[in-house]
């Protein structure tokens, strides 16, 4: 399977296409046939969440031809909780979260939510219990108020407009002299990182899913920028579970626990501060960007006083 962040992109072509028909994402996938790998068991029943708990139990998973990409990953994600991972490039972190939303199935071990193992509820039920910002959110050609209406198409003015407001986006479209009815994407308004980041942040808040999956954006935000994206993800966050794969380790700082992976294992996991003073992989990682932060910042500093 190709990553399936890929496939977002002919979507972009795929969805003036067939717009009028669905602008649904998970149909969409099907109509492109990208999701060969799995298919709905024959009695396949629909997802029924509770708590929104989510647990690994001994999953391991190869891309094919590929050396294990997960390995042995035992965990349990308790409801409502906000759980971080991260760890270096490579170690596995995003295919754990593809895990949970099935775009393919453990070599060995099961995945559960509330108890059910996800490989025998249905997809569509499955989909629907799950909100996805992804690490790139890709933009249509359409506009703004289109765009954060596809997490939730049928919303109403008063829901889009609350989803804008808690993904703190309302200045930003307020600065906009067509406000929501500004075209954005590849042939309209081009949006930077972390303003699209936000628009994903209002997608999901709009579709108010019970579980929340996060891959952060590799790009670094300025300041400002990242203190907003944090508080719409904050806002995202409330009342479900809610799993974030972080770059930046300020914004799983402050999460129910952190999992720190590397080459496919959970090599480390809990709070932060108890993971600072175990002074492992965690703080080694903690400890370099804080170095960076005040790199950047020290040139800034060294002008303010001058
Ligand atoms: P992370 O998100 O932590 O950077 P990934 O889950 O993307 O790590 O990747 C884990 C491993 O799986 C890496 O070795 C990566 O090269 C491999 N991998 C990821 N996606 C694919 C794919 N679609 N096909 C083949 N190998 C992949
Ligand atoms: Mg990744």
């Amino acid at each position: 399977l190709m990553n399936v962040y890929q496939p977002l992109n002919i979507l972009g072509w795929a969805y003036r296409e067939i717009k009028q028909a669905t602008v649904d994402l998970e149909r969409l996938f099907q109509t492109l046939r990208l999701e060969a790998e799995v298919a709905d068991a024959p009695d396949a029943r629909d997802l029924k969440v509770s708590g929104g708990a989510v647990r690994f139990e001994d999953v391991s998973f190869s891309h094919e031809g590929r050396s294990r990409s997960v390995e042995h990953v035992d965990l349990e994600i308790a409801p409502g909780s906000f759980v971080g991972f991260c760890g270096p490039s490579g170690a596995g972190k995003s295919t754990l979260l593809r895990l949970i939303f099935r775009f393919f199935d453990p070599d060995t071990g099961r995945v559960l939510i509330d108890g059910q193992d996800i490989a025998t509820v249905s997809q569509r039920s499955l989909r629907d219990a799950l909100g996805l910002v992804p690490q790139e959110v890709v933009l249509f050609n359409d506009t703004l108020r289109e765009n954060i209406l596809y997490g939730r198409p049928e919303a109403d003015e008063v829901a889009l407009m609350d989803a804008v407001e808690r993904a703190k986006l309302k200045e930003f479209v307020e600065s906009l002299p067509a406000g929501l009815d500004t075209r954005v994407g590849e042939r309209g308004l081009r949006l930077s990182g972390g303003e699209k980041q936000r628009v994903g942040v209002a997608r999901a808040i709009l579709k108010d899913p019970p579980i929340l999956i996060l891959d952060e954006a590799t790009s670094a935000l300025d300041s400002r920028t990242e203190a907003e994206v944090q508080a719409a993800l904050a806002e995202a966050a409330r009342g479900r579970t809610t799993i974030a794969v972080a770059h930046r380790l300020s914004t799983i700082a402050g999460a129910d626990r952190i999992h720190v992976m590397e080459d496919g294992r959970i090599v480390e996991s809990g709070r932060h501060e108890a993971l600072l003073a175990r002074d492992g992989l965690y703080a080694a990682m903690w400890r370099r960007q804080a170095e960076s932060a005040e790199a950047a910042a020290a040139p800034r500093a060294a002008a303010k006083a001058g």
